[in-house]
């Protein structure tokens, strides 16, 4: 099958990070995935629910609407059990408008500066919604459960990868090769149901 007659994926983030684990993730899969810059005009989705599944939904139905094919669009963050499921959804935003992911580590590590390493348990989690031209095909989720380092440690990934270690492992995920993240992240188990769900509703 050639890239031209396969069904248009459009991967709903300007997340250049989430982007690229995202088309990781659909390797092999019979779609032809483009990113909303393909789509000439296409303004970014806003994203103002309370929780992750709504602001999934939201971005991936904007963006199916917009470009009338399929889009997939992930609300991901960190859940931080000492700080009662703290950042959140506001994970991207959480040192202040216009942060960096350096300062939402620094912020995150201050603020559990006093916190033993029994008490340090987070998640991350992830939800991914599907829109075809509008409508709904499914919604699903991943969670990936560990704890928070002392300190940020390795030069891979993204966001708070350098602070998270996760459960069965002494490397946080910025130290883990790619490959190895993407088997148990929160984004490959929730990518994987929802490849799952594309088979079996007949879009691949
Ligand atoms: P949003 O889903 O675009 O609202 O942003 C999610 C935010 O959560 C990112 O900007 C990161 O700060 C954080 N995040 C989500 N997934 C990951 C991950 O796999 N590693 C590290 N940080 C992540």
């Amino acid at each position: 099958m050639n890239s031209a007659s396969k069904k248009i994926l459009v991967l709903g983030t300007k997340n250049k990070d989430k982007l690229r684990e995202l088309k990781r993730l659909l390797k092999g899969a019979k779609l032809r995935a483009l990113s909303p810059a393909d789509f000439p005009g296409c303004p970014e989705a806003a994203e103002t629910g309370r929780t992750f599944e709504a602001n999934a939904k939201q971005k991936a139905r904007a963006y199916s609407k917009f470009t009338g094919s399929l889009a997939l669009a992930d609300d991901s963050g960190l859940r931080v059990d000492a700080l009662g499921g703290r950042p959140g959804v506001y994970s991207a935003r959480f040192a202040g408008p216009g942060c960096t992911y350096e300062d939402n580590n620094r912020k995150l590590l201050r603020l559990l500066q006093k916190t033993p390493p029994s008490k340090r348990g987070a998640k991350f989690v992830c939800v991914v919604a599907l829109y075809d031209a509008g409508k709904l095909v499914g919604v699903v989720r991943g969670e990936c459960r560990g704890r928070i380092a002392q300190a940020p440690r390795g030069r891979n990934g993204f966001g708070y990868d350098p602070v998270f270690i996760p459960d069965g492992f002494s490397k946080t995920f910025a130290e883990l090769p790619k490959t190895q993240k993407n088997k148990i992240s929160h984004r490959g188990r929730a990518m994987r149901a929802a490849r799952r769900l594309l088979l079996h509703s007949g879009f691949v």
